[in-house]
Formats: structure tokens, C-alpha cells, sequence
């Protein structure tokens, strides 16, 4: 700790040092203008940046300003590959750099224990060691531009359904060499400024006050050196959280909580010391965002780099010579995620982007002759049989089709859980339609999660998109025209 910070926290009178402990708003933390410590802004994350600028919320629903939208950490996961995603990071922290965001709020590094977890798009893996590699890479590059990161969300935090009640009652190997065991090495590889709690209890405790968690083992086992914050919303008993190492409670204010810790020190209940060795914690991190100086990103860098992310990360599961496709052939692209792609998943990291890619264009740029129809819509999951007809009608006779299928947001979402892995009946519907008339089909999945393909074997390719990033549509048609070798793993069962 600077002497700098030392003496701010010996100035500082109880109350203020209560009033660091709750966001100033939804999403700054408090500042203290007496004494010069200015508010700094801490956002979403996490495959890009999410800065409301007008209204504040915690799920998506609000316009932020445009930003990069990197291929969320399902995709990127399976590329296997820590340059990748230490990249990433870089190019975040420059758009943090940017926009004056001093911590960026990811990765998400909960272990995907069901298939069936709604937010699993925005995990990387169900392998700690992979998940907790590509944590620490990704934090690595966000840092090392001088913003700081959220390891989120800490932890055993394995589905939505009921998030903010749910206990998860785990053995403590299991959790140590599963679930913990992807934050260990973040922590211990890339010291994130941050840590957030999660909403859930483990084994009967909230994440927030639990202090085996927060002090036992992320400070005095592994070594973290920064501050914990809650998610939005997860406090539950300040008093005890502030005891058991959780500095900040957010959204702020809350001068409701700052008064419960004003009190328990007057009363005795809370030793001041402990205030203050808070206080210090969430000093450090604002004055590290203070050595930052505003910069201008350069958008289409990072759009390229999202675009080679995308490529590298896709996953071809089958292909018995359909592709690369061929400039010679005539080929029909169907299904209307082609035209509008599913990129990004639904929630508080849903990234406005600067630009989307659309596979049709990339194609036909690439000089692949084709004919598109749309087989179903977009916001209903029954089936059309008019659209059902025209699809079946334009692959007749084609050297090859491309059926483009997958989730869309209403199946998978940060707030609930899937209750089976089936695509919408009218993507396996149109599979089938087409299969039925050409057996030369490539099926293209954009989704953010497992799903089962009852077709798989009736159909030539199959390639795993998972969700692109903005850069989805020309990433895939590098990959579909065999200008990027799809050199992916799953990461995932
Ligand atoms: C999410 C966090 C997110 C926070 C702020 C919560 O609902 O669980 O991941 O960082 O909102 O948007």
C-alpha cells in the first residue's frame, strides 16, 4: 500500500469510508470529492464492453455505446488458444482505455456442470484447467493495458434458474478441484484487480459473507491481492460480508448498508480496522484507473480481430468432403440465421457492436454462387410450411446446401436454464425437408450451448459456429471456403 492511500484513509471520517463500500450508482464507484478520489466506472464484459450511457441496467435491456463484440467465451473456449484470448483482453483494455472504464466486469469462469445452464455461452468450459487458462489469459490482456478485471462469478454459481436463492451444496474436493479450481489459476496467474461474488450460497452461506471463501482461501490460500465486490443485487448481510472480505456492494448507493457499517463500528460490533483495511482495497484499485490516460482504439483492428477469433474458433464436427466449398458448384443457403445471425447471447453482456457481418455478403464477395431462402422465422419457433416449401424447392438439384440453424435467444439466456437441448422445430424441420430432396447437406450451427442433432447422420458436414461475435458472418465464410482451416476443439461435451 502507497503512503498515498495510508494517509487518504487516516483522513477520511467513518462515514466516508462506509460510503466507498456501495457503488455511487449503477455502475461507478463512489469517489470522495474533499479529498480528490474520483468516482470510476466499472461495467460488463465480458467479450467486450458494455457502457450504458443513458439508462442503467443489469440485463441487457438498455442501449450502451458501440463497441467491439469479441465471440463469447463458448466460442472462444474452443480455440484452445491463449494468444487468442489474451488478444481479446488487449483490445478490450483499449476500448476501456477509450470510453474511461477502469474495470471491465469478466471473465466468467463458472465450471458448465449441465448443458441445460442458460448462461453457458458465457463460460468457456466444463474443464477447470481449460476454463481457469483462457480466465487468466483474457485478464492477462485486459490488464495489460492498465484496467482492471471482475473474476466472475465467485463461485460454484452453475445455473440461473432461481440464482439469487439457489444453494449449492458441494463436497469440498469436489469444489476445490472442480469448481474453485478455474478461479485458482486466474487468481493465481493473472491477480485480477476484482473478484465478484456470486448471487447463490454454497453449502447454506451466501457467496458474500462467506468467509472460507473470501478470506481463507482467495486471500490467504491464493494470494488475492485485490478487491471483492458483489454481483448486482447479491449482498445479503453487509456487516458480516464486510467481515468476511467483501469490499464493495453494487449497484450503489445503498446508504441504508453504509449506515448498518457506520453503526456496528460505533457499537462495537465491527472493528474499524477492518473498515479500513476495506477502505484501502478500494482505493488501490481507483487510483490505479486514475494512472490511465484516455486514448482512441482503432474499431477495425479489432474487427479483423474478431473476425480471425470467430474463424479460429469454430469447430467442424463432421465433414465427408462437402467442404471446402467449390467456386464451380452451384449451392442453395438456407435458413434465416444466415441472413440475420445469432452472434452473441442474451443478458448483461449483450454488446451493441459497431458493425455485423453477414455470411451472404462474405460469400458472395468470396465468389460462391448460391440461391438463399430463409426456411423459418426468426421470432417463432413453429413451423411455417410456406417457407417450409420455397427451402425444399431452391436445394432441389443443387451440388450442395448450407442449412443454417441454432438457438435463438429466447431458448438461451442469462436469468433461466433450458429445459431440453432440442433445436426449435422448425430448424430440425427444415433439416429434414432438405435432407429429404439432396442428401449434399452442411448443416451451420450458431448457438451458445450442447443441443442434440437427432439428423446428424443424415446430413454431409456439420460446423459449429457457436456464437461469432460481430464478425460471425465473414468468419464463417472463411471457414466454409477453406480460407481458414477450422482447427477447433470442443470444449464442451
Ligand atoms: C450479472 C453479472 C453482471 C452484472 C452487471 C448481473 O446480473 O450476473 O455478470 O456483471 O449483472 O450487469
Amino acid at each position: 500500500m502507497t503512503d498515498k492511500i495510508k494517509d487518504l484513509v487516516t483522513a477520511m471520517t467513518l462515514e466516508e469510508k462506509a460510503l466507498l463500500c456501495s457503488g455511487k450508482n449503477f455502475w461507478q464507484m463512489e469517489g470522495i470529492e474533499r479529498l480528490g478520489i474520483p468516482s470510476v466506472m466499472v461495467t460488463d464484459g465480458p467479450h467486450g464492453l458494455r457502457k450504458q450511457a443513458g439508462e442503467a441496467d443489469h440485463l441487457g435491456l438498455h442501449q450502451s455505446v458501440k463497441a467491439t463484440c469479441f465471440p463469447p467465451a463458448v466460442t472462444s473456449a474452443s480455440s484452445w488458444d491463449k494468444a487468442a484470448l489474451y488478444d481479446m483482453g488487449q483490445a478490450i483494455g483499449e476500448e476501456c482505455v477509450q470510453e474511461e472504464v477502469a474495470v471491465v466486469l469478466g471473465p466468467g469462469t463458472n465450471i458448465k456442470r449441465s448443458p441445460l445452464c442458460g448462461r453457458n455461452f458465457e463460460y468457456f468450459s466444463e474443464d477447470p484447467y481449460l476454463a481457469g487458462e483462457m480466465a487468466a489469459a483474457w485478464i492477462s490482456g485486459v490488464q495489460s493495458k492498465g484496467i482492471g478485471t471482475s473474476l466472475k462469478h465467485f463461485a460454484a454459481n452453475n445455473q440461473e434458474k432461481a440464482r439469487l436463492v439457489s444453494n449449492s451444496v458441494v463436497d469440498e474436493r469436489a469444489l476445490r478441484e472442480i469448481y474453485l479450481a478455474p478461479f485458482e489459476k486466474a487468481v493465481k496467474q493473472a491477480q485480477p484487480w476484482t473478484v465478484m461474488c456470486s448471487y447463490n450460497r454454497i453449502n447454506g452461506v451466501y457467496s458474500c459473507e462467506n468467509e472460507w471463501l473470501l478470506t481463507e482461501v482467495l486471500r490467504n490460500e491464493w494470494g488475492f491481492q485485490g478487491l471483492v465486490m458483489t454481483d448486482w443485487g447479491a449482498m445479503n448481510d453487509r456487516v458480516k460480508a464486510l467481515k468476511a472480505g467483501l469490499e464493495l456492494e453494487m449497484p450503489g448507493p445503498d446508504p441504508y448498508n453504509d449506515k448498518k457499517i457506520v453503526d456496528a463500528v460505533r457499537n462495537g460490533e465491527l472493528d474499524e480496522a477492518v473498515l479500513d483495511r476495506a477502505a484501502e482495497r478500494l482505493l488501490t484499485v481507483i487510483m490505479r484507473a486514475g494512472e490511465v490516460h484516455k486514448k482512441e482504439y482503432d474499431a477495425a483492428a479489432h474487427h479483423i480481430l474478431a473476425r480471425r477469433i470467430a474463424a479460429e474458433s469454430a469447430v467442424l464436427l463432421k465433414n465427408d468432403g462437402m467442404l471446402p466449398l467449390k467456386k464451380e458448384n452451384s449451392y442453395a443457403v438456407i435458413g434465416a440465421f444466415a441472413e440475420t445471425p445469432r452472434y452473441q447471447g442474451a443478458g448483461s453482456s449483450r454488446i451493441h457492436p459497431h458493425q455485423i457481418d453477414c455470411v451472404l455478403d462474405s460469400l458472395r464477395e468470396s465468389g460462391i454462387a448460391f440461391e438463399y431462402a430463409p426456411g423459418y422465422e426468426l421470432e417463432q419457433d413453429t413451423i411455417n410450411p410456406v417457407l417450409l416449401e420455397e427451402a425444399a424447392a431452391c436445394a432441389k438439384g443443387r451440388d450442395g446446401i448450407l442449412v443454417f440453424a441454432g438457438l435463438p435467444d429466447s431458448y438461451e439466456s442469462e436469468g433461466f436454464d433450458r429445459t431440453h437441448l432440442n433445436l426449435p422445430k422448425s430448424h430440425t424441420a427444415l433439416i429434414e425437408a432438405v435432407t429429404a430432396v439432396n442428401p449434399h447437406v452442411t448443416v451451420v450451427l450458431l448457438c451458445g450451448s450442447a443441443i442434440l442433432m437427432p439428423w446428424r447422420d443424415r446430413v454431409e458436414s456439420i460446423l459449429l459456429t457457436y456464437l461469432g461475435g460481430e464478425a460471425a458472418g465473414s468468419a464463417c465464410a472463411d471457414v466454409l471456403t477453406g480460407t481458414v482451416n477450422p482447427s477447433s476443439r470442443l470444449a464442451e461435451t
